[in-house]
């Protein structure tokens, strides 16, 4: 069916058989023509009716009389007329309700056009009786509208869609838009219909959107969604996702259709989840993923264009401390104000995370950043150097870095993070709150501590272990008071490997766990011998115990079992721990050590004045012995501050009724200076080296030196040295007070 708009409505209705009907105008008055057609028809069978009416038996007579002729012609018009009332009653009717359909659905389909409402359109159907001409076209109008309807469907959909759909024109003009861009956008609807698509996009989106815009009209491949910010009437702007329909080529449309969606919840989902992807929540700073993220991009720039690069690593030194201190929540607080400070001190350029805990890392990229770094990292230490306030408390933040610059890790094939947990490491070992910068020998140590490590995992198993043993002297006396066990690793190439160098491997590793087990059996059986000879005050023995082995579970079961395995009694043991330990969980600290209080054995502190300086736990945990670290003994006889300090001590400890012990006496003129001070126990090369039990204990219940040089209590005792000449001994009773004489010289 051929349609043309506009003017007076021509159409070419098919035949019956489907072809073109016989030329009729549909808008001709029929019904005059029908008139004048049957009128026409009445009175010609009226002017001819006469000549036939005597052979139908009307007399000639009045056959031919001008009256019955004009009577026939009356008959004839009154038959047409009557028959084209009936026809106009009968087709008319059905033709007014056709019509009085179509005008129904004309006006609500116009009304709709100019409302934009088309929820009212739909209108009754005629009902069909027949398969004529009317029938066929009561069948037609039906189909037109049950069109109708579905084009009135998909409008609705469309209309209710809560996505947009705009059409816009060749030159990017907005020619339709659904009113969902009410809901979406905040725009009454048709308000935007004339302006420019473009200008409700953010101009830092508005390239790339114009670009994907074209791609797909000029037939490209479009991408799926186009993603960009539109602004809302409100002046904010929405994340939208707009799919792209190119149908300028469709006269029905003649335009791009956009079909935009409101993704701003949903972005701020992914946004959120992305935060907590990549972000610290605490510090809100970049996490360790999107760290190292960074850090391969920038290493991807370094392989291409050659841009240097720089990495800090910093650890806190005192974070767990702080956290005993003044809890959790200020040692949280205490992280995000290092945090800020740290980010003060850098370029907006540099990547600042926060790895994990305590540790940070700062990236520096560009030409510059080499010798930048340095900068920063005492930029960094300067900054931190100024204490925080917290809850009343006044914390001083301590932190120590690491340095790896790419031109160093490149010269010694080792990645920036890794050369620059190098580099923190040294730091720490070698005196914390410092910097240190990788250096590429340092990855030739490391590769060595590696080794090590590996070989550590089996050492015990191999059973390369070994105790060695340095006499703990009563000065007064002369007398061995006890050994402290210490541990030697006789490695098959290494030769003996003092305890320094692997300790802190079995450390990290946890394997100091089963190590210091069996160093706790060991020494105890050992113990449990030179007690059995027949000695009834029997030997003190010294086991060190480390942070982590002290906070493992096991401890109290396994210092447990030792003793009862050999026997030794429990106050025979003296357990020494260093300051360390207090930065840590300090309940769990307090329980342990009361704990093994009521086990019986004895608690040193070792090394003490070194480690964490807080003074308070001195004197709300039971130690029985304070060690004076080695550092305020070595030349006491002539340092004065040395002097001071190992007084202050002393003074401390018979305060707190603690037995001290001095730790690394070298010279006879520190043992004197010890000795005046009221120093009850010595250890050191001067009284004793360390060495196998068999060497320095080789006849049990022999325990007392013998004082024969005059400038050494100990001078025999020297030269067992982890293999050097064993010491003399003699048996007891000992002679003190000559011994004391001899010692002062
Ligand atoms: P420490 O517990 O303070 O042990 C004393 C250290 O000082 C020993 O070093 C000893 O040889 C050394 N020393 C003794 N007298 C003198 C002296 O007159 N001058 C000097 N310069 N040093 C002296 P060593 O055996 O190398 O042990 C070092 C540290 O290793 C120990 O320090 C202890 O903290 C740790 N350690 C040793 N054995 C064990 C163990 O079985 N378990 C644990 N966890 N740590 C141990
Ligand atoms: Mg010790
Ligand atoms: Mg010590």
């Amino acid at each position: 069916m051929n349609l043309r708009l506009g003017g007076a409505v021509e159409a070419t209705l098919p035949d019956e058989s489907g072809g073109p009907g016989p030329g009729f105008r549909l808008t001709a008055r029929v019904f005059w023509d029908l008139a004048i057609y049957m009128v026409g028809l009445g009175l010609v069978v009226g002017l001819v009716f006469p000549p036939f009416a005597t052979a139908l038996g009307v007399p000639g007579v009045y056959a031919e009389r001008m009256w019955f002729r004009a009577a026939c012609l009356i008959a004839g018009f009154l038959v047409g007329g009557l028959s084209y009332a009936i026809c106009r009653w009968v087709v008319g009717g059905r033709l007014a309700v056709l019509s009085a359909h179509l005008r129904s659905v004309a006006e609500t389909v116009a009304q709709a056009s100019r409302t934009g409402d088309w929820s009212a359109s739909s209108s009754a159907r005629i009902r069909v009786d027949s398969d004529d001409q009317l029938g066929k076209t009561a069948q037609s109008f039906n189909s037109l509208l049950d069109a109708l309807e579905v084009g009135q469907h998909f409008r609705s959909l469309i209309r209710n869609a809560s996505d947009v759909i705009t059409i816009i024109d060749a030159a990017g003009r907005i020619s339709y838009q659904t009113p969902s861009v009410g809901w979406v956008l905040g725009y009454p609807p048709g308000t935007l219909v004339g302006t420019q698509l473009a200008e409700l996009i953010h101009p830092e989106d508005a390239e790339d959107f114009a670009d994907q815009i074209t791609q797909t009209s000029a037939g490209m491949p479009a991408p799926a969604a186009i993603g960009c910010r539109m602004r809302h009437r409100n002046g904010s702007w929405r994340w939208t996702e707009t799919v792209v329909n190119n149908l300028l080529h469709d006269p029905t449309v003649s335009g791009v259709v956009l079909s935009t969606r409101d993704v701003s919840d949903r972005r701020e989902l992914e946004e959120q989840l992305r935060t907590q992807a990549f972000y610290d929540a605490l510090t809100e700073l970049p996490n360790r993923s999107l760290f190292l993220e960074r850090l391969r991009e920038a290493e991807q720039s370094l392989e291409v264009h050659g841009t240097p690069l720089a990495l800090l690593y910093l650890d806190m030194d005192n974070l767990k401390a702080v956290n005993d201190n003044v809890g959790h929540e200020g040692g949280d607080r205490l992280l995000q104000v290092v945090s800020s400070r740290i980010e003060h001190c850098l370029r907006s350029a540099d990547v600042f995370a926060r790895l994990e805990g305590d540790e940070f890392a700062v990236l520096l990229t560009g030409p510059t950043s080499e010798r930048e770094a340095p900068r920063t990292a005492e930029r960094i230490l300067a900054a931190l150097n100024q204490p925080v306030l917290i809850d009343d408390s006044f914390i001083q933040p301590a932190a120590s870095l690491g340095l790896s610059t790419s031109t160093a890790c490149a010269s010694s094939g080792i990645s920036l993070l890794r050369a620059a947990d190098v580099a923190l490491s040294i730091a720490k070992t070698t005196g914390k709150g410092r910097y240190d910068t990788f250096q590429p020998h340092h990855h030739a140590a490391q590769l060595d501590r590696e080794r090590l490590q590996s070989d550590l995992d089996s050492a015990l198993d191999a059973e390369q272990l070994v105790l060695h043993y340095q006499p703990l002297v009563d000065l007064d006396s002369g007398r061995i008071d006890g050994y402290e066990a210490l541990l030697r690793w006789q490695h098959p190439n290494r030769g003996l490997v003092p305890p320094l160098d692997f300790i802190s491997l079995a450390e990290a590793s946890g394997l100091i766990v089963p190590i210091g087990r069996w160093v706790l059996r060991e020494a105890t059986q050992q113990a449990a011998t030179w007690q059995n000879a027949a000695d009834p005050v029997g030997v003190h023995v010294s086991v060190n115990v480390s942070v982590r082995q002290f906070r493992h579970p096991d401890l109290l079961r396994d210092v447990a079992a030792a003793l009862h395995r050999s026997g030794l009694l429990p106050h025979l043991l003296t357990l020494e721990i260093t300051e360390s330990l207090f930065a840590s969980d300090i309940s769990d600290v307090t329980h342990k050590l009361e704990r093994l209080k009521e086990l019986g054995v004895r608690l040193a502190l070792d090394d003490f004045g070194t480690g964490y300086s807080s003074l308070s736990y001195l004197r709300h945990f039971p130690f029985d012995i304070l060690k004076i670290d080695k550092s305020f003994v070595e030349g006491i006889d002539v340092n004065r501050q040395n002097q001071a300090v190992a007084g202050a001590i002393v003074t401390l400890g018979q305060t707190l009724e603690l037995d001290l012990v001095a730790e690394g006496i070298e010279t006879a003129g520190e043992l004197r200076s010890l000795e005046a001070l009221g120093v009850r126990l010595g250890q050191g090369f001067h009284l004793g080296r360390p060495g196998p039990a068999a060497l320095v204990c080789p006849v049990p219940g022999m325990r007392t030196v013998e004082r024969r040089s005059p400038d050494s209590v100990g001078a025999a005792l020297r030269g067992t040295a982890d293999g050097a000449p064993p010491m003399q001994m003699t048996a007891r009773p000992p002679v003190p007070q000559r011994a004391r004489h001899a010692a002062h010289g």
